[in-house]
């Protein structure tokens, strides 16, 4: 049996706990805010699990077993933090994302259909697409409830007896040594170090001091009473229109969601949680080419957060002496939560190494 130490409570942080008390590790806790921290990426309504990951077959293969990492969460939580409302890849032109997607798919054999763009406006009445354009519709996939999953997952580490030390911030890391010094000079150490931090990775870590950190801000919004049923029961909506937009259905007592990669900046969580209230109209204004009664839909309320993403667009699971760090987790690693703590854990326990570890969680 080791000792695991973890920074930072989200996803990540809380998944590998899990999978290393699992296997029989002693755990202490380190997160700078409360357990859980409202201002974590990972703390949202909803986060959406896709298969649709245009041509990375690595990811898109990767879906698969976090389906299975996830089956094993609701077990051991005895509860299902999922609604599987399917998701819909719009595709606007020839090669794009969607495009893309569906040969992957076909070649690795994703369950699927194929829907011309009046068979998508029949599943989907709201959408108001262009000439030409046709969705992808796979079956498994929608939203897990964040908030819901990581404040259980929270619990269950906590009633299995991880040691839990929340506002302690790590100031430090020896990487070599696993060590880890916290602000009042106390210094934790671990057999393995896990650092999970988030966008607050580069002020923890000198080697990662310049990588780079966004803002993203998505808008809560209610739809025309209209179209309120076809958003309750229809599948999440990827790729819709330029800058990746995407919405997440209004399931299980959740709110309808946009999130637009054109509405990402470059920022840290330094500069704070709140937002313009002009902003929501920006965020739905990326969707309104593509929605009937465009200009009935309202903004609601925005979420602010932060993670790291670099030019790759790749997980980087990196390990040094006794430290392992997990980063550029982008707008993506929600879904990939569980499975990514099971493959830390499995590597401190030997069962693969550091550099296979990399390489699988940058999706080669
Ligand atoms: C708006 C938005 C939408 C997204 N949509 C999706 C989606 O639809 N699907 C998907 O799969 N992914 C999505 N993502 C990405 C996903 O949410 C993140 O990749 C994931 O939650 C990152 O988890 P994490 O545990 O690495 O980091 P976080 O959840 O940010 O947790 C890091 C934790 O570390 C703590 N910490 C940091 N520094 C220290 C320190 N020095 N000492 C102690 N504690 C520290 C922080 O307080 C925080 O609690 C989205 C992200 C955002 C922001």
């Amino acid at each position: 049996m080791g000792h695991v130490v973890v920074v930072g409570a989200g996803i990540v942080g809380l998944s590998v706990c899990r999978a290393a008390l699992l296997n029989g590790h002693a755990v202490t806790l380190l997160e700078q805010g409360t357990i859980s921290n409202p201002s974590a990426a990972s703390y949202d309504q909803h986060r959406m699990i896709r298969y649709q990951y245009g041509d990375a077959e690595g990811y898109t293969r990767m879906v698969g077993d976090a389906f299975d990492a996830w089956d094993r969460l609701w077990d051991d939580l005895g509860v299902r933090h999922f609604s599987n409302t399917g998701t819909m890849g719009i595709s606007l032109a020839a090669e794009d994302y969607t495009a893309r997607s569906l040969s992957t798919f076909r070649k690795l054999g994703i369950q699927h259909e194929v829907l011309d763009r009046e068979a998508v406006e029949r599943t989907c009445p709201q959408l108001n697409l262009p000439e030409g354009s046709w969705g992808l519709l796979a079956p498994a996939g929608g939203a897990l409830f964040a908030s819901r999953i990581v404040d259980d997952l929270a619990r269950w580490v906590t009633a299995r007896g991880i040691e839990n030390r929340v506002h302690s911030k790590a100031m430090r890391v020896d990487p070599a040594r696993g060590e880890v010094v916290l602000e009042d000079g106390a210094i934790v150490s671990g057999d393995l170090v896990v650092v999970a931090a988030g966008a607050w990775l580069p002020e923890l870590l000198p080697d990662y001091a310049g990588i780079p950190t966004f803002r993203q801000a998505v808008c809560y919004v209610e739809p025309p009473e209209e179209y309120l049923d076809a958003w309750c029961n229809g599948p999440c909506l990827t790729d819709l229109g330029p800058g990746d937009n995407y919405a997440i259905s209004p399931t299980q007592g959740t709110g309808l969601k946009f999130g637009s990669g054109n509405h990402r900046k470059r920022g840290r969580p330094s500069d704070g949680f709140r937002a313009q209230p002009s902003e929501g109209h920006e965020v739905i204004r990326h969707f309104s080419p593509f929605l009937r009664q465009a200009d009935q839909y309202k903004p609601v309320r925005m979420q602010v957060g932060y993670y790291v993403m670099d030019a790759s667009g790749r997980f980087r699971v990196e390990a040094q002496g006794r430290t392992v760090v997990v980063t550029n987790c982008d707008g993506q690693m929600f879904k990939f939560g569980p499975l990514i703590g099971a493959r830390v854990i499995e590597s401190f326990d030997g069962k693969q190494s550091a550099a296979d570890l990399n390489r699988w969680a940058a999706g080669y």
